[in-house]
């Protein structure tokens, strides 16, 4: 219900401000949908840009499982990929790893754009959520009262308007206004700086490979993987600031081509570049992960950086925990699952943020120009690749599986 305040500042109630319509706002917006949860969700992008946005690809099966069992899983289950192994590169030679086998759980290849499509689809559409796109100038107001509110301008009219409401869900990603809101004595962050850039691309090439596959080269890190069986992204390892200009179509190709050649690899099937974009590869982790009324979620409260395909898996994390700790604040008044929300999500955080870090100078050891990385960085390769019980524990923590510890 919209009802003026004052000629120029329509307020509007509801139980939960939802700020940011990715992966995770959409997951909390389509639990408190289905749990009869009043909810807005403000986006500051078109529906038809987040759609088609580009990211991450890679969805582990517990979060498959657990979007399946709140029907939110009926598109990707029939069409996405399972896939259970990776190739590392490394010296002209492949290795298969075998993760499936070892861990009982597999990735599903689902481009995130379709995840993303799925959730507002049946968020908006389905459920009839209350959503806005298109939003400007997004504040947060009263965090730290029991009548926090939030307020936009409105893309149609212009008009400031304003939301009250119990709780504020900080789903805006790494670019969002909701981390800043919290208040510096209040909360740590702690970032970490790879130093490398990453060159992500896609290409309109179908995959090259049946799997994920790491080139480990001294001239710089590559990495394959299918997204479509039109569509493949492919990383470089570049300097942190290059310019994407840098990389014209023939010197990503024969880049590719040398980094990730070895006896018996299939040629790389080649096409039109039609992502070009330099990743600064760095990590952050805000703690604890709510203040007040305000609680963040996905890519607001923490960057993984792309090296193991965590950020999409620990945001759905997030979101899961924190719809369910909605609803039952919301239903039932009972805050339990609230307050210990940022202790639920941050141990899964951090074991994500080390195994980037160790699978990192697996990575990116050969290249650094540091002779005890590159020695370190193989013998962490040769240990996963040489024994059973390490290469177990590999596989549990690059699909997911138990790893809240
Ligand atoms: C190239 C690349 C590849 C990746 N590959 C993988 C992978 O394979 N597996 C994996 O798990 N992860 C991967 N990731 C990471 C993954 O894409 C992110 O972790 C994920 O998008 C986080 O979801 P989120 O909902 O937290 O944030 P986002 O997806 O960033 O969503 C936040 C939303 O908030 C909106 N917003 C921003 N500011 C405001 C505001 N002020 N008000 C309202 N709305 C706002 C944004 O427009 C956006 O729609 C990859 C990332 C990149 C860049």
């Amino acid at each position: 219900m919209t009802v003026a305040s004052s000629p120029s500042t329509p307020i509007q109630r509801t139980r939960v401000v939802i700020v940011g319509a990715g992966p995770a706002g959409l997951t909390v917006a389509n639990i408190l949908r289905a749990a009869s949860v009043d909810c807005v969700l403000l986006e500051t992008e078109s529906r038809e840009f987040i759609e088609q946005r580009p990211r991450a690809g890679f969805i582990e099966e517990w979060a498959v499982r657990a979007l399946e069992r709140r029907g939110l899983a009926d598109r990707l289950l029939q069409y996405a990929q399972a896939h259970g192994e990776c190739e590392f590169r490394f010296a002209g030679e492949r290795h298969r790893f075998r993760y499936g086998e070892l861990s009982g759980q597999h990735h599903f290849v689902y481009p995130q754009q379709l995840l993303v499509t799925d959730l507002v689809r049946a968020y908006a559409d389905d459920a009839g959520g209350d959503v806005c796109f298109g939003v400007r100038d997004v504040e947060l107001h009263a965090i730290d009262t029991d009548r926090p509110s939030v307020s936009y301008t409105d893309p149609e009219t212009g008009e400031r308007r304003r939301v009250d409401c119990d709780v504020i869900a900080g789903c805006d990603g790494a670019r969002g206004v909701t981390r800043a809101c919290l208040p510096p004595e209040h909360a740590t962050v702690a970032r970490y700086d790879y130093g490398v850039g990453w060159l992500a691309l896609l290409a309109e090439a179908p995959p090259s490979s049946d799997c994920v596959v790491f080139g480990i080269h001294p001239r710089g890190f590559a990495a394959h993987m299918a997204r479509s069986p039109q569509v493949t992204r492919y990383y470089l390892e570049c300097p942190p600031d290059d310019d994407p200009e840098n990389w014209p179509h023939e010197r990503v190709w024969s880049e590719l081509r040398a980094r990730l050649s070895a006896d018996g690899a299939r040629p790389l099937a080649e096409g039109r570049l039609i992502e070009k974009r330099v990743l600064d590869m760095h990590s952050y982790v805000v703690e604890p992960m709510a203040y007040g009324r305000l609680y963040l979620a996905g890519d607001a409260a923490h960057l993984a950086a792309p090296i193991a395909a965590k950020g999409m898996n620990l945001a759905l994390h997030d979101a899961l925990l924190l719809g369910e700790a909605l609803v039952a604040y919301c239903g039932k008044g009972d805050g339990s699952g609230l307050s210990g929300y940022s202790a639920a999500c941050l141990p899964r955080v951090w074991q994500c943020q080390e195994f980037s870090h160790w699978l990192s100078e697996v990575l990116h050891g050969a290249s650094s120009g540091d002779l005890f990385r590159a020695g370190s960085g193989a013998a962490r390769l040769r240990r996963i690749l040489g024994s059973r019980a390490a290469a177990a524990a590999f596989a549990e923590l690059y699909i997911g599986k138990d790893i809240d510890l």
